[in-house]
């Protein structure tokens, strides 16, 4: 297994790391500032996150999560892992290169099992950045971490197909640029259990849907993308909008989360290692109780301890982004779930940590740590909670020992 980046990874590692020098970090205060300034924080995307786009666009530092080589950027999972890192280190850095959730995920499906129509209709818009897309897969009414559990309904009827359900937390629906769900729900409910369900697209403009209200992650509204809640009632959709076909729902979710699963990882170690910095650079140059906080020994424990657990992560997520390029995501599964337990966890572990070091100062937004603290705390439970994930690995380690 060698983790080594080649020439290629190296140049563009040093040209995301400029570009987030010069555009990303100096206009983060200036998109806060420019949504507060509109009449609603969700009625425009703020201009400068457009500017931003086009600068990356121009510059080829676009679409690069997507290894498919007619479409994306043609890198493997672990040649994209450093480079979403770096997008991670800022909560719109994701979105400038045009690798930001679940908008990656949606481009990933569509590429992977859309038709011709599809990817024509909604993959290009989404490759070009012209448009946003969401999920909707998890409901308020079942534990959705058991994807056999939802309940939305997807009926054919002649040649079209009505659907009805609620959906909550699909992220990005607040923004105006969103134009199209991908929405989980049953077509068979008789069948068996992992052949119930399919995925189709609806357009958010079809009459029926309706976005019932925008849910804050401890208080922070993550606009103008944000996570909605969304009635679809009685929403017909042409037949040709089922993607795959039916029954291919849990199947196509398997292969949609995988590479989700890593992108998230690879951007929690980023946000981790700007955490760590940020911690480094506070403790050296602020005194308490007549020495360098950086002189207090619990404080250097803290950053030893970050920089070993970053370490750690950073590791298991280069073997689960080389077995899914070596050996596919079915068989990195256990990877792909081991690192999905330990990227959030650390994460939040050594963010909290800058934050104590922050003093008060941390818990605000004059820093980005509470932030990216909130953001993490998140992704223990979006895209399959802890304890599913460590369900899917004691399993493989007792069918080890099976007589
Ligand atoms: C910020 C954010 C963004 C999200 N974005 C999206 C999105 O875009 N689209 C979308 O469809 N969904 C999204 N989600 C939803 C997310 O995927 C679900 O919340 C998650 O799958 C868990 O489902 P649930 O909330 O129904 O929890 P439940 O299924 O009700 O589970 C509750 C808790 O039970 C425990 N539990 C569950 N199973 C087991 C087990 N086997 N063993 C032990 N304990 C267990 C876990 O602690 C779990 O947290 C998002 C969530 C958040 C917070």
């Amino acid at each position: 297994m060698h983790f080594d980046k080649s020439e290629k990874v190296k140049r563009l590692e040093q040209r995301v790391i400029a570009f987030m020098d010069e555009h990303v970090y100096p206009n983060e205060r200036a998109f806060e500032h420019q949504l507060n300034q509109q009449e609603s924080r969700w009625s425009e995307v703020p201009s400068i996150m457009e500017e931003m786009k086009a600068k990356a666009k121009e510059e080829g530092l676009w679409n690069l999560f997507l290894p498919d080589e007619e479409y994306g950027a043609g890198l493997t999972n672990l040649e994209y892992a450093p480079l979403c890192e770096l997008m991670g280190r800022s909560m719109i850095g994701p979105e400038v290169f045009n690798c930001n959730a679940p908008d990656t995920g949606n481009m990933e499906l569509l590429a992977r099992y859309g038709t011709k129509k599809q990817k024509e209709e909604w993959l290009v818009p989404l490759l070009n950045g012209e448009i946003r897309s969401c999920f909707s897969m998890t409901e308020p009414e079942v534990a959705s971490s058991d994807a056999t559990n939802i309940e939305g309904e997807i009926r054919r009827e002649a040649d079209e197909y009505i659907i009805n359900g609620t959906k909550w937390w699909s992220s990005g629906a607040g923004d105006p640029r969103c134009k199209v769900a991908i929405f989980m729900g049953k077509t068979d409910p008789d069948a068996p259990r992992h052949e119930q369900q399919s995925m189709i697209l609806v357009p958010l403009d079809t009459p029926g849907v309706h976005i019932k209200r925008m849910l804050p992650v401890f208080g922070y509204d993550h606009a103008p993308h944000g996570h909605a809640e969304i009635d679809f009632r009685n929403v017909r959709v042409p037949a040709d909008h089922i993607i795959w076909g039916e029954g291919k729902g849990f199947a196509i979710a398997q292969g949609r989360l995988g590479p989700g699963r890593i992108h998230h990882c690879m951007r929690l170690i980023g946000a981790a290692e700007r955490a760590l910095e940020d911690l480094c650079k506070r403790v050296q140059n602020r005194e308490a109780f007549h020495r360098p906080l950086a002189e207090q020994g619990v404080i250097r424990e803290w950053i030893a301890d970050s920089r070993i657990e970053i370490e750690q992560a950073r590791l298991l997520t280069l073997k689960a982004a080389y077995m899914m390029d070596t050996v596919g995501s079915k068989m990195a599964k256990t990877e792909i779930a081991m690192i999905k337990v330990v990227a959030p966890n650390i994460a939040l572990k050594v963010i909290d940590r800058a934050i104590q070091a922050h003093g008060a100062a941390g818990v605000s937004d004059d820093f980005t740590l509470a932030a990216q603290w909130a953001n993490s705390r998140t992704l223990r439970l979006a895209d399959g909670p802890d304890e599913v994930h460590r369900r899917q690995v004691a399993k493989l380690e007792l069918s080890k020992y099976k007589e």
